[in-house]
């Protein structure tokens, strides 16, 4: 039996993680759930899941949910703040912490469970843009297991020998080959992605997921945020990832050799089965998703990205070259950016322009991207600066 704490339970990828642990309750036990503030979803899943705690970050959702649970056969113990989210991360009992909290308020719960050495199954990708070099080492130095849950790095994952951490190049790796969906505006003319709404923007075309990511998706800075990702799981640089716009979605991504050979990892578009696979590594269980019809799905298509539709790509490269604090930055103000957008603050081509100058108006500042202080207040004055940009452009 395996302990389970599922940080950021009542999203897109908490759900789909305890859908698919629901498949198998002889192998895991929840024992901590962790969200926001949607208490009446979070006492669903305890009813269903007993967990032993459950955390809101949010203080006053955390009085609902403790009325929510109290007459529940086995009630949590509920606790509050951002503070229980790393308490419950290290939690002696918890063997897997599925981080999948969005964006940077999940880097510190995602830390403390790389510091406890727990199997890390990593859907936060905004924690290790963030702060690559800090969650590596505490990776390494605790013997913590990282296991990637973004489906393109699970994909490459799978596609790579089990000694891959000896270095790509040593286990005759050439490249890395990101899928792209393109998402929802792919073959969208300039002039109209001026005017798309929040709603066109989180309508994506093969995935279902958080309103941040789909946005990421519609502007392709996720997958910025996925090379850079790539980057530090698999220990490589920018120059040997190249990413592929692939429509259906079916390749997930893929790993070239030196000899010729390119391995690639298929499957239907949906999560549960880079959860179900990090969740039983090195076994395989069922995930719940139905068997790839190559024949119904007939073709597959690839394309290079457009980087004058999508700038945003081009700003990752650049931030991953740049290395330091430069992801930091560009991660801050992209969530600021993405927020304002869903707001309805402001208009879709303003992401990527209000993060250009956000990375430019941080340039040259001398920061540590090894100490966790030095990267939060990096974080902290990308944002302050971001909507000062955002105020004054409005
Ligand atoms: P979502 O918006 O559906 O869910 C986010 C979860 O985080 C919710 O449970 C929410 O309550 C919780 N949360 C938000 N702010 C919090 C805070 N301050 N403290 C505690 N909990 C908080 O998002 P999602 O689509 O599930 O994505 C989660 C993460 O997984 C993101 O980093 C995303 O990039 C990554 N990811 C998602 C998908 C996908 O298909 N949805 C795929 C790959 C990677
Ligand atoms: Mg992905």
């Amino acid at each position: 039996m395996r302990g389970i704490a599922v940080l950021g339970s009542t999203g897109s990828i908490g759900v789909s993680t305890l859908d698919v642990v629901a498949r198998h309750s002889d192998r895991f036990k929840v024992i901590a759930l962790a969200a926001n503030r949607n208490a009446a979803a979070l006492a669903e899943q305890c009813r269903r899941f007993e967990p032993d705690y459950a955390v809101m970050a949010d203080p006053a959702a955390a009085v609902q949910l403790r009325s929510l649970v109290a007459d529940l056969p086995h009630p949590p113990e509920v606790l509050e703040g951002a503070e229980s989210l790393d308490l419950i991360a290290a939690l002696p009992e918890v063997d897997d912490v599925m981080a999948a909290i969005v964006g940077a308020a999940g880097l510190r719960s995602t830390l403390a469970a790389a510091h406890a050495g727990k199997r890390l199954l990593l859907a936060n990708k905004e924690a290790l843009v963030m702060s690559g070099a800090l969650l590596m080492q505490a990776v390494a130095d605790s013997g913590a297991t990282l296991l990637p849950i973004d489906s393109e790095h699970n994909a490459v994952f799978q596609c790579l020998p089990g000694n891959h951490a000896d270095g790509l190049a040593d286990v005759g790796v050439t490249r890395i080959l990101l899928t792209a969906s393109g998402g929802p505006f792919r073959e969208m003319p300039r002039e109209q992605l001026l005017n798309v709404t929040p709603e066109q923007a989180c309508n994506h075309p093969n995935w279902s997921m958080g309103r941040k990511i789909s946005v990421d998706s519609a502007t392709m800075m996720n997958k910025g945020l996925e090379l850079i990702e790539a980057c530090w799981l698999f220990a490589t640089s920018a120059d040997r990832i190249q990413v592929v716009i692939h429509p259906q979605s079916v390749i997930h991504s893929l790993v070239q050799y030196i000899d010729g050979s390119v391995l690639a990892q298929l499957g239907n578009p949906d999560m549960r089965t880079p959860i179900a696979h990090a969740l039983a590594w090195p076994d395989r269980i069922d995930s719940g998703v139905a068997d790839l019809d190559l024949f119904a799905i007939a073709r597959l298509d690839f394309q290079a990205p457009d980087l004058e539709r999508f700038p945003c790509l081009a700003l990752a490269y650049r931030a991953a070259e740049s290395g330091g604090i430069a992801p930091t930055v560009m991660n801050a103000a992209n969530e600021i950016a993405v927020a304002a957008f869903l707001d309805g603050r402001i208009r879709f081509l303003d992401i990527a322009a209000i993060v250009e100058d956000a990375l430019s108006a941080m340039a040259g500042r001398g920061a540590s991207p090894d100490s966790i202080e030095s990267l939060l207040e990096v974080d902290r004055e990308t944002r302050r600066i971001t909507e000062r940009s955002i105020v004054k452009a409005v």
